[in-house]
Parts: structure tokens; sequence; C-alpha cells
């Protein structure tokens, strides 16, 4: 019973196998695992580059993870992008880990398929017998439950615990509750002022969503953006995300000829294809220039697929909007791939910034950061601005863009136009 595609067991040669040796354990034969790998963006994969690369890519992760299991472990395709693994003999569960540590390592090396490269991620849930199940069933349905969790925490692997059935279970209505939310416009929309460090006054601002929970409150994006991202809510939320920045800047980009809004693009959205046709219809249905908005991505997330992000980066800005890198600094971008992209700005992550005037080490990130952005004629950016003082530094070190508590933080755009009635960042600004 072999996968026609990979060779790998099919489904019912995996259950037929995870029911055999659950049946025939003894006490001393050690523990079993089973393992769910769930790869993530296949469908993308195939639809920007061809079934028969997604193909090939399928049996080349099949041919990894058979190289590195031991003759007496089974690896099995149960889905277009589902794979599961029955380690037999173990003795606990860091013996699972370490193999799922191995997996995850194996993805680091990227695919190299006729003149492409794609890296791919993946989730993995794990569940032991005898204690995470009676029997192969509840051991398969509990492994699917650890997979939910490492999906919705964006974790590479996940083990088993009386807790994930609960947080499935949490997960599952919050994706329901998101969806009505975006539907239901109980997302709101912050902006944190930017100012320009050198002439100091306000110069744009970066868009942040909310989501005010009937029952919980206000919940940060951090806890659903990554929800958003694993259950296809991502392109929904950004585009309406877009919209109502659009709508809500329109006094600001009025007040001043020069006046930018940053809205922050998720990784997921690097592969939508039309995300630039996207754009464009709502710069039009809101009457705004594209030379007004900029988007920010993130460095890791350019670095997963650096082809695709290319060609989406370069569509973005032949319409004339600009790009930034977020969080830059903590990924690994080389400086040969930096000069190629189609950058704007770069933004400093807020952890070097925040720590700089204590911190000799990050004083000295933040400082080639800024001479290094210079060298590319990139504007710069420093967020986590929380003190004078480092705005002082930060001044002397010739930083373009400042944002930070010390400045202000995220508002409502009622709060914030009200801000602007009273700071002195704004008031020192030519109106149009
Ligand atoms: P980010 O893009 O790095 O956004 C900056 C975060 O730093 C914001 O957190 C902001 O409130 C916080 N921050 C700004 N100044 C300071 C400061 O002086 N001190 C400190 N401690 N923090 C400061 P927030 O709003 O909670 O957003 C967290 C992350 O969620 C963002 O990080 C971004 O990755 C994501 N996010 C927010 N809004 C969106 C969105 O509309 N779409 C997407 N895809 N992601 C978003
Ligand atoms: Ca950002
Ligand atoms: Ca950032």
């Amino acid at each position: 019973m072999l996968d026609d595609l990979t060779r790998l067991s099919s489904r019912k040669g995996f259950f037929a196998q995870l029911e055999k040796q659950v049946c025939s354990l003894s006490a001393d034969s050690g523990k079993i695992a089973c393992l769910i790998i769930n790869i993530h963006e296949l469908k993308k994969i195939n639809s920007s580059f061809g079934y028969d690369i997604g193909d090939t890519l399928l049996i080349e992760f099949s041919q990894r993870i058979r190289g590195m299991l031991r003759a007496m472990d089974t690896a099995a395709r149960i889905g277009d992008s589902k794979f599961a693994l029955i380690l037999s003999a173990i003795m606990n569960s860091g013996h699972a880990t370490l193999a799922a540590n191995k997996i995850l390592t194996l993805l680091d090396e990227p695919f190299r398929i006729n003149d492409k490269q794609i890296l791919i991620n993946a989730s993995m849930g794990i569940a032991l017998f005898p204690e995470h199940g009676e029997d192969a069933q509840s051991l398969f349905q509990n492994t699917e439950a650890a997979l939910d969790q490492a999906k919705s925490a964006g974790s590479g692997y996940h083990i088993y615990n009386q807790n994930s059935d609960t947080i499935t279970r949490q997960n599952h209505i919050l994706t329901k509750e998101l969806k009505d939310a975006i539907d239901g416009d109980e997302l709101l929309m912050h902006y944190q002022p930017q100012i320009s460090i050198p002439q100091q006054h306000l110069t744009s601002a970066e868009a942040l969503v909310r989501w005010q929970h009937p029952h919980t409150g206000l919940i940060p994006p951090d806890r659903f953006i990554t929800l958003a991202e694993n259950c296809g809510l991502i392109t929904p939320l950004t585009i309406w995300t877009i919209n109502t920045t659009l709508r809500h800047c329109k006094p600001c980009f009025d007040q001043w000829q020069d006046y930018r809004v940053s809205i922050n693009l998720s990784a997921a959205l690097l592969h939508e294809t039309d995300l630039a046709d996207i754009i464009q219809q709502s710069l039009r249905i809101w009457g705004v220039e594209a030379n007004r908005l900029m988007l920010e991505v993130t460095e890791s997330a350019m670095m997963r697929d650096p082809d695709k992000s290319m060609e989406t980066l370069s569509k973005l800005n032949s319409i004339g909007v600009a790009i930034s890198i977020d969080d830059f600094g903590t990924g690994h971008s080389s400086l040969a791939y930096l000069k190629q992209l189609p950058v704007n700005e770069i933004k400093i992550d807020k952890s070097f910034v925040m720590n700089m005037t204590e911190n000799e080490d990050d004083r000295k990130i933040v400082r080639s950061v800024i001479d290094l952005g210079h060298t590319f004629d990139l504007q710069v950016v420093a967020e986590g601005i929380e003190s004078k003082q480092i705005l002082t530094e930060l001044r002397k070190m010739g930083c373009d863009i400042g944002q930070g508590y010390f400045i202000s933080r995220p508002l409502p755009m009622d709060e914030m136009l009200q801000w602007i009635n009273s700071t002195s960042w704004a008031s020192n600004r030519q109106r149009i």
C-alpha cells in the first residue's frame, strides 16, 4: 500500500501499520511516537511554479525524510501536503523531538528544482503511545490536535498535552470569531506617528491593527495575525487594513503633501500574485496616490522565498508603492541580496533601539545599520524610541525617521488628530 507519487506508505498503509504496532507493543519494547508533518503553502507553490515542480518537491522531501529514519520506522504520505511518521521502540519524548528537530534542519536547505530554489516551512504534531492515546485512532487524533497547536503558535512542532484539545477548540472558536470580526467591522486600526529626526516634525505613521473582542476586550495583533495566516484569513484581513487605513488617513494626506502611511504586510502575502492589483484598486477607490503608501515586510519574510519576494516587491515598486524592511537586524539577509531588492527604507528592530543607551553592542548595531542603510541610499527608521536620550543619540548618528512611545503610542485616528493639534511635533509643519 504505497503512495503513487512519493512511494512512501499510503494513508491506508500507515493506519494498518499504526494499528499493528499499537496492538503488539509490549512493556519492554519502549514507546511509539506518531508524528504528522504539514507542509505550508504547497497550494501556492503549485500555483506559482506549476504542479510538476510541486510534485518534484514532494518527492525530494520524501527522500530527505526517508534518509533520516531507521529501517524500523514508517513514513507515509497521508494527504496532499501531509506526511506521517511512526517511530518505533523509542525510550522517551526526547527521541521524538530529536526527529522533529532533524526534519526542521532538513528544511533549512532550499529545494533546487530546475533553475528554482524553493524554501518550505512545516509544522509538526507529536503524540506518544501509550501515554497520549489508548488505541491507534485516539493516538492519531491527539497527534492532529498537537499539529493544530503547532500551526496556530507558528512553532515548528508541538507535543500533545492535556491542554492541546482545549487549545485546539479555543483556536477553532477564535478563528470563527476572527472571520466574523473581519466581516462585521470589529477590527480597529491604530496609528503610530513617525517624525523626521533632523527636522523634528511629523512625516508619517505606521498603521497597526487591533481586534476589539466583544468579551475579552482589545486583542493585540501578535495574538491573531499568526492565526489569520494559518487559517486563510490573512488576505481578507490585509485588504481590510489597507482600505480602512487609506480612508482614515485622508485628512492627513490632504493637510500634508508628503505625508505617508506604512502598512505591515504579512509573509504570506508576498506570494499573492495579484497583490499589486488589489492595492492599486484600493488606491483608486480612496483617491490616494501610490507614493503615499509604504509597505513593511520583515527580513525573514523576504528570505523565505527570495525569488518570489523579488517578483512581488518589484511589481509593487513599479506601481509607485514604497517598500520598507521591518525588524532589520533580526534576520540573515546578505548584503548582496539587499542590494538587488527594490527597497526604499530599513527599520531598525526595536530590540536594539530600546536598549542602545545602556548596551554598547546594541548602540554599535544601531550605528552600523544607519551607516549601511545610507551606503545603499535607503531611508533609515528607528522604532522603539522610549526616551529623549535615545532620540538625541539617534540624531547624532544621522538616523532619518523616529517612532516610539517617547513621541507617541499608537492611537485611533480621532485621537491622532487631537495629538496632531496639540503637539509641537506637528505644529512646526507647513500645511498645504
Ligand atoms: P511591528 O511591525 O514591529 O510593529 C511595531 C510594534 O512595536 C507595535 O506593536 C508597536 O506598538 C510597538 N512599539 C512602538 N513603539 C514602541 C516603543 O517605544 N516601545 C515598545 N515597547 N514598543 C513599541 P503592536 O501594535 O503590538 O504590533 C505587534 C506586531 O504585530 C507588529 O510588529 C507587526 O508585526 C504585527 N502587526 C501589527 N499590525 C499589523 C497589520 O495590520 N498587519 C500585519 N500583517 N501585521 C501587523
Ligand atoms: Ca512594522
Ligand atoms: Ca518592527
